[in-house]
């Protein structure tokens, strides 16, 4: 059976009632018919009908034994880091997302846990990294924003061999391109905010385990430490679940698309698209703040915005919105340079986000042209 067939059938029908789709169980308790006699529920931070369901269905989509959803994509890569000790050591991909590295660098080093970041697509590199301390590998593939692509596989293979847990934020590639439990990950990661949900409305995390222990273990965290996702968001997400392929397919064939015409732009320097997903980046030839700025504001139907994985197209400059915090000549290091675009190729038609493009394109020629009379006029005043 094909993967979308399996997961729409893995959505059940409510047995009680015959509804098809699954019902939001709005409640914060259940009644007990003696104390500790139940139906299987008695608290919704512990334990909720919709979420379970919802748990239910990612588990067997990334191949896991056990899921967990959280509040966030944060809360779920914060129950991930729970499952280590004061002492330990993380060694990370280096152009992680920020909001981890925030998490890593403001929350868990006071805690005693230290992370050593290294570039995951050169295995030398990553053997040569891994110490005495080393207990978790965390790894994301493709990486934002110049999505550089790692082999998940070989990396498993360092992890096995000492004795690592090894854990995959996956929000990029979603589990239609890569299931990392099947190569041999222990732990799957997903901002179920960006493709999962789909629709930009709600904000979730998402974790499945491969081994019923480790998911014992984040099933404990979860609910000791509380940032559970409510039933009505867990819904949203089993909705966006049901259309999760035929979306990344076709932001797929549109980002396609996209990157070709980049390719062959005259205002463009380097394109990064590792050939599938939604999400494209762009170097511009003026690689200047100013530029990318006039640019990001030039878009129609683009619209200037953080996040990605949604059915309407974002655009976002990553040095002045969500890499404003790193440091200036890592930034640089990471090729995250002044005039760098990131896209999320949304689900209008191809053709019309071209047309957007290259109108935000003639904006950047018209305004150096500009701005070069300006420049000449200038001169001439002087004169
Ligand atoms: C957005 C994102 C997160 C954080 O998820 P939230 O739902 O915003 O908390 C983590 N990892 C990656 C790769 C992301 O893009």
């Amino acid at each position: 059976m094909q993967a979308t067939t399996q997961l729409l059938h893995s959505i059940p029908v409510d047995a009680q009632t015959g509804a098809i789709a699954v019902p939001i169980y709005q409640t914060s308790t259940f009644v007990q018919e003696a104390p500790g006699v139940n139906k299987g529920f008695d608290y919704s931070r512990t334990n909720n009908p919709t979420r379970q369901e919802l748990e239910k269905i990612i588990a067997q989509l990334e191949k896991g034994t056990v899921a967990a959803a959280f509040s966030s994509g944060l809360a779920a890569i914060d129950a991930v880091i729970k499952l280590l000790e004061s002492g330990d050591e993380i060694l990370a991909v280096n152009d992680i997302y920020g909001g981890a590295f925030r998490l890593f660098e403001k929350v868990y080093k006071k805690f005693g846990i230290t992370v050593t970041y290294v570039d995951m697509s050169d295995l030398t590199a990553v053997h040569r990294a891994i110490s005495l301390k080393t207990k978790l590998i965390w790894l994301e593939t493709p990486t934002n924003p110049t999505l550089k692509v790692a082999d998940i596989r070989a990396i498993a293979d360092i992890a096995e061999r000492y004795k690592l847990l090894f854990a995959v934020d996956n929000t990029f590639a979603s589990p239609v391109y890569q299931q990392p439990l099947t190569l041999g990950a222990d732990i799957v990661v997903h901002s179920a905010t960006k493709f999962i949900g789909g629709h930009s409305d709600v904000i979730a995390g998402l974790i499945i385990a491969k081994d019923p222990e480790i998911g014992k273990q984040i099933k404990f965290y979860q609910n000791a430490c509380g940032a559970v996702l409510g039933p009505f968001d867990s819904f949203l997400l089993i909705r966006g679940l049901e259309t999760l392929h035929l979306r990344v397919q076709q932001h797929t064939r549109s980002a396609t698309q996209v990157a070709q015409f980049l390719q062959k732009h005259a205002a463009v320097e380097e394109v990064f698209y590792p050939g599938f997903g939604g999400v494209v980046s762009f170097r511009l030839k003026q690689d200047s703040e100013s530029a990318a700025s006039i640019f990001v504001q030039s878009t129609q139907l683009f619209h200037l915005a953080e996040s990605l994985g949604g059915v309407k197209s974002l655009i976002s400059h990553p040095v002045s919105m969500t890499h404003k915090s790193i440091d200036p000549e890592k930034r640089k290091a990471a090729g995250i340079t002044d005039g760098l675009i990131r896209l999320s190729v949304g689900l209008e038609d191809a053709a019309d986000l071209v047309n957007d493009l290259e109108d935000a394109f003639q904006q950047i020629t018209q305004n150096k042209k500009a701005s070069g009379l300006l420049k000449k006029e200038a001169g001439l005043v002087s004169i």
